[in-house]
């Protein structure tokens, strides 16, 4: 398995020479390889991975493959309701995921999921997370298929997602319920992250419970954990702090959607960054990605390549984040070493954990 997936992942940096950003995915210099702890793996659907074996390309730790026929929809109507909550005018507010193109919807197919997954193989990706959770109607039967025709290592995340997807249990449950039942979800599915996990701008009280049961899970099972801000990250650091004061080390933690977060100083981006944390430039290879590029060479300038993580958020196709991002960071000034750390490095470092219960499934 592993044999075939460098192969396949070989293939892939083939078809990305002629964007010039080949060489960021090979490029590994020995002297610059991430070092991991004994015993730590990356936990995917099928598999324990040790980090080696998915060195061979990007890992994608922010993205879609099954969300709910109605998912956009409600979407929308929660940023939209903080959007006039702030008196945002229409026309300015930020898209949330892309939309479906028209035609046969791969989320409602294996077989055509399976086409995009290898066709993002082909395109560098090593592996790739799943974020969707249960009330925002995920479907773990559908992502298990899909990833299993592709033979693309997939990481599922567990968690709950966003107060107006929560399940309706979630508002009367106490802390130490939800924490049991996250790392039932854990050990079920089973998980290599929890998230995604969110908010909007305004956390409400029942999503801080539920950032603090997702720390005590972590405690438990020592899984990674990455978040969804509302837009535009408001409520970046404070997911941080609360996070922090369950006990999780922040740098387990990669602060979710903070592309929005479009402040050139990257004030924000560098408190969190500083703290040990990961940030998340997840929506990006939309077409929209212009206003970012400044954002994430701010960082690689200010020293902190380490703690920026890539990913789509369901792009179609997924290896989007790689084909249309990274030659803008490229053209940017980014070098094909740091562009390698950013996309092969960095999630093999945040996935990565010593896991503190027996894997259970798969
Ligand atoms: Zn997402």
């Amino acid at each position: 398995m592993p044999q075939l997936n460098r192969r396949r992942a070989l293939l892939g940096l083939g078809a990305l020479v002629s964007l010039g950003v080949s060489s960021a995915l090979r490029a590994a210099s020995s002297a610059a390889a991430p070092v991991f702890a004994p015993g730590a793996v990356i936990r995917t659907l099928f598999k324990d991975y040790a980090p080696a074996e998915l060195a061979g390309g990007a890992t994608l730790f922010h993205e879609h493959l099954s969300l709910g026929t109605d998912f956009m929809d409600r979407f929308r109507a929660a940023s939209d309701a903080v959007a006039e909550a702030n008196g945002i005018p229409l026309a300015q507010r930020p898209a949330g995921p892309p939309a479906a193109p028209p035609g046969p919807d791969p989320m409602r197919s294996a077989a055509l999921m399976a086409d995009e997954l290898r066709a993002a193989q082909r395109d560098g990706i090593a592996c790739l997370v799943d974020a969707g959770l249960d009330g925002a109607g995920v479907d773990l039967a559908f992502i298990r298929e899909a990833a299993k025709l592709a033979g693309l290592p997939v990481v599922k995340g567990a968690g709950f997602y966003t107060m107006p997807f929560y399940p309706k249990h979630i508002e009367r449950a106490s802390v130490d319920e939800l924490a049991a039942e996250l790392v039932r979800q854990a050990d079920d599915y089973p998980a290599g992250a929890f998230g995604e996990i969110g908010s909007w701008d305004e956390i409400t009280a029942t999503e801080r419970k539920v950032f603090r049961a997702v720390g005590k899970a972590h405690l438990a099972t020592n899984l990674p954990v990455f978040t969804h801000t509302g837009i535009p990250g408001k409520s970046a650091l404070e997911q941080l702090d609360i996070l922090e004061d369950a006990g999780v080390d922040p740098r387990r933690v990669a602060i979710g959607h903070l592309g929005n977060l479009e402040d050139r100083s990257v004030y924000v981006h560098k408190v969190i960054c500083r703290r040990g944390g990961y940030v998340g430039f997840d929506r990006q290879g939309s077409g929209r990605d212009a206003p970012v590029v400044p954002l994430v060479m701010a960082l690689i300038d200010a020293g902190f390549a380490d703690h920026v993580l890539i990913s789509g958020d369901a792009n179609r196709g997924y290896a989007s984040p790689v084909t249309r991002f990274l030659p803008m960071l490229k053209a940017a000034g980014a070098s094909d070493e740091v562009l390698h750390r950013i996309m092969v490095d960095n999630p093999r470092r945040f996935l990565a954990f010593v896991p503190k219960r027996k894997r259970m499934h798969g």
